[in-house]
């Protein structure tokens, strides 16, 4: 999409002049720098001849490779962990409390550096947290196409209970499809309820395992440091589950977990190796930029010759500062590393053109969506102003008919539509619905930026005619 007539012309191989008279015949006048709809496109190729396929800026980009690695090239790696919960339930003690198990444990000098992520360990095997906890930053990494977590930790205060950003926090990783451990936290506190904690969360399907259910709990305080042995002993029971493993002996790829520009060291970026290895003298892309590894440092702020799988490691020598999520892989050489640079950084002006113009999901290509195959599945964001109404809402949707296309809700809560909101459906091609609620903050703007739809009401029959219709493949187009 986006293309011209003289891009089509280069592309089929077909003189200009030959273009615009076909399309004269079809009835269209056209100019050469006229850009063309992708139905013409391919009317042009077919009377041409010519196969083409229509590729989409937006679908190409953030598509990262799938590696086929032979069984026994893969050895384990450390799991990634994501610490989520309300605020004020303590996952930044939680962090704090982790890692200093690390200096008890007898590692020297301890974990003193801040790089965005860092590795304890337990039964001789290291476990990689991310430092930035919440489902903001989990999401916003996957709305960039990034599946960095391997499980989430959810805390809960068992002297509060579960609270809205509770809830939030289990919908994005449910989303995410990322098992959750549960972390009830400050059980040191008076009044502290972890009994509580277990039936409010029950209610949410999280069943514990001790109770019959799925799910691991652990009760834990951050503050006197009780049982956290305990939740790294479960977070590796759950890892074991999930079979984490990647092939070391390949050039190395991942993901940016941050990054910055420090004034005395210029572009300081830290990645999360995924598989491969990554050594000092690298030629490494990420997004936009590139860079020659100069030095590599890890979590404890030691200069090391390499990284491996799951570890997260400092980089210097980057000539830029890529964003948070982006992908990375190594090159073969500098000079290929810089034109590929080169070429996300333009194909990424023309994908925020792309964004600009179009949406990722809208209401009205549900239907069209479902028909080409591309997605059945519809996933519903619905705020509201009172629970009432999102019970209603929410049988409403089950009561329609299923056929052609499935809605989902995949988050709902009460009150204003806000960025996590937009960035949950960013991340799962979800469109937001809202009951005498508007968005808030800075929400209006990001849904703009990221292609969200948003659609607000002041009653639910309209929501359900809009919903029904748009199932069904007759929703009118909006003015
Ligand atoms: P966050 O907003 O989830 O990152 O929460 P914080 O880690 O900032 O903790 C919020 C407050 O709870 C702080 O005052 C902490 O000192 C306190 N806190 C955290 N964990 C515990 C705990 O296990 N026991 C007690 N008594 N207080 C805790």
């Amino acid at each position: 999409s986006g293309s011209t007539v003289k891009d089509v012309a280069e592309y089929l191989g077909v003189p200009i002049p030959e273009i615009i008279k076909k399309l004269m015949t079809l009835g269209e006048m056209a100019t050469l720098t006229q850009t063309l709809a992708d139905e013409a496109i391919q009317v042009i190729a077919d009377e041409f001849d010519k196969e083409i396929e229509i590729v989409h800026a937006a679908d190409d980009v953030d598509i990262e490779p799938t590696y086929d690695d032979a069984a026994e090239d893969l050895v384990e790696r450390p799991p990634v962990v994501t610490i989520m919960g309300h605020v004020d339930h303590g996952k930044t003690s939680l962090l704090d409390a982790v890692r200093e198990t690390e200096v008890t444990a007898g590692e020297a000098g301890g974990i003193t550096q801040h790089i965005g992520a860092y590795q304890v360990h337990h039964n001789g095997k290291a476990i990689t947290f991310l430092d930035t906890p919440g489902h903001q930053a989990f999401t916003a990494m996957r709305a960039r196409g990034a599946k960095v977590t391997d499980i989430v930790v959810l805390v809960v205060a068992a002297d509060d209970g579960v609270k809205p950003q509770t809830e939030e926090a289990i919908d994005h990783a449910r989303a995410a499809d990322v098992p959750i451990v549960v972390a009830v936290n400050k059980i040191d506190k008076e009044g502290a309820d972890p009994t509580r904690v277990r039936t409010e969360l029950t209610q949410r399907d999280l069943q514990p395992a001790e109770w019959g259910g799925e799910i691991e709990y652990v009760d834990v305080s951050a503050k006197t440091k009780q049982n956290l042995e305990d939740l790294l002993e479960t977070i590796q029971v759950v890892a074991d589950l999930e079979e984490l493993k990647a092939n070391p002996n390949v050039e190395a790829s991942g993901h940016v977990i941050e990054s910055k520009l420090d004034p005395g060291r210029g572009p300081v970026v830290t990645l999360l190796i995924d598989r491969g290895t990554l050594k000092i003298g690298d030629a490494v892309v990420a997004g936009a930029d590139w860079g020659k590894v100069r030095a590599l440092v890890d979590y404890k702020g030691d200069r090391v010759k390499e990284a491996h799988p799951g570890d997260p490691v400092e980089v210097l020598g980057f000539d830029g500062v890529p964003e948070a999520g982006e992908f990375f892989h190594v090159v073969e050489s500098d000079k290929r590393a810089r034109v590929l640079a080169a070429e996300r950084a333009n194909r990424l002006k023309t994908e925020s053109i792309a964004r600009r113009s179009g949406r990722k999901v809208s209401l009205e290509d549900v239907f069209t969506r479902a028909k080409s195959g591309t997605s059945k599945e519809l996933n519903l964001v619905v705020k509201a102003d009172v629970a009432g109404s999102l019970e209603a809402i929410e049988d409403e949707i089950a009561k329609l008919p299923q056929t052609e296309v499935f809605a989902q809700v995949i988050h709902r809560g009460v009150g204003g539509i806000n960025e996590s909101d937009i960035m949950l459906a960013a991340a799962s091609d979800a469109v937001v619905l809202g009951f005498n609620v508007r968005p808030v903050g800075d929400a209006a703007a990001i849904a703009d930026r990221e292609g969200v739809e948003i659609r607000t009401y002041s009653v639910i029959y309209r929501a359900i005619e809009e919903l029904r219709a748009a199932m069904e493949g007759m929703l009118e187009p909006e003015e």
